[in-house]
C-alpha cells in the first residue's frame, strides 16, 4: 500500500469510530421540533422537501401557511393528491397589503385553530407552520399560545416552524434550529421571483 493509502485508511478508520460512537450516543427515539430562519433562501424549501420525505414513507402531514403570500405553490400543487397530505391557508393575502390589524388577527386565529387540532392529532406525524414566525411577530398570536400547543403535542410528532427572526422562546425549545444565511439574493439584483424556482 502507497503511503498515501495508508494515511487515508488511517484517516476513514478515525472517523468511522467517532460516527460511530455518535450514532451509538444517540438513543432517544421521538417527534422533534425543527426551526429553520434566517434571512437567507430555503425555508419553506427545506419544509417542504421534509414533507416530501415523511409523505414517501406513507406518514400523516399538515402543513399550515400562515402568510397566503404569492398563491401560487408548486411543492402544494404536486402534493396535493397525496390523502395524507393536509394543507390549510390563512385567508388573506399578504399583511403589509391588507393593512388590517383586526382582519389579519381573526385570519390568523382562524388558521391557528386548524394548527391547534393537527398539533393535537397524534396520527399526525409531522406538521409545518409555514411563516408562523411573522405572526408572532407582528401580534396575531402569542407566544404562550404557541408554546404550550407545540409543548403539549404528542411525543412522536415533529414540528417544522418556519420564517424569519423566529421568537427566541421557540429556538430556544427546538432540538435543531437552521439559520439560513443570506450570502446574495437575485430578487435584490432586480431578477423576478421564478415560478418553479422561487415558488
Ligand atoms: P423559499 O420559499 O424559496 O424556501 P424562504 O422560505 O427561505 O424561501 P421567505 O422569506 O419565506 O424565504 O421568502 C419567500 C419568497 O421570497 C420566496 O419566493 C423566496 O425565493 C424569496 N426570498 C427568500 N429569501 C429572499 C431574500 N433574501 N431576498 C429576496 N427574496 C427572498
Ligand atoms: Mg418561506
Amino acid at each position: 500500500m502507497s503511503d498515501r493509502d495508508t494515511r487515508h485508511k488511517q484517516s476513514m478508520q478515525k472517523l468511522k469510530s467517532h460516527v460511530d460512537k455518535k450514532v451509538a450516543a444517540a438513543t432517544e427515539q421521538r417527534g422533534l421540533l425543527l426551526v429553520f430562519t434566517g434571512n437567507g433562501k430555503g425555508k419553506t424549501t427545506a419544509a417542504w422537501g421534509t414533507v416530501t420525505r415523511a409523505l414517501g414513507y406513507g406518514y400523516r402531514v399538515g402543513v399550515v401557511q400562515f402568510i397566503k403570500g404569492m398563491w401560487e405553490c408548486g411543492e402544494r400543487e404536486r402534493l396535493a393528491e397525496d390523502p395524507n397530505l393536509e394543507v390549510a391557508i390563512m385567508a388573506t393575502g399578504f399583511t403589509w397589503e391588507t393593512q388590517n390589524r383586526e382582519a389579519d388577527t381573526r385570519a390568523c386565529q382562524a388558521v391557528w385553530a386548524e394548527a391547534e387540532r393537527m398539533l393535537a392529532d397524534p396520527e399526525v406525524y409531522l406538521v409545518v407552520l409555514d411563516e408562523i414566525t411573522y405572526m408572532l411577530k407582528f401580534g396575531y398570536l402569542d407566544i404562550a399560545t404557541v408554546k404550550r400547543a407545540i409543548e403539549q403535542r404528542p411525543r412522536e410528532q415533529t414540528v417544522i416552524v418556519t420564517g424569519r427572526n423566529a421568537h427566541r422562546e421557540l429556538t430556544a425549545m427546538a432540538d435543531t434550529v437552521t439559520e439560513m444565511q443570506e450570502v446574495r439574493h437575485a430578487f435584490n439584483e432586480g431578477v423576478q421571483a421564478r415560478r418553479g424556482i422561487d415558488y
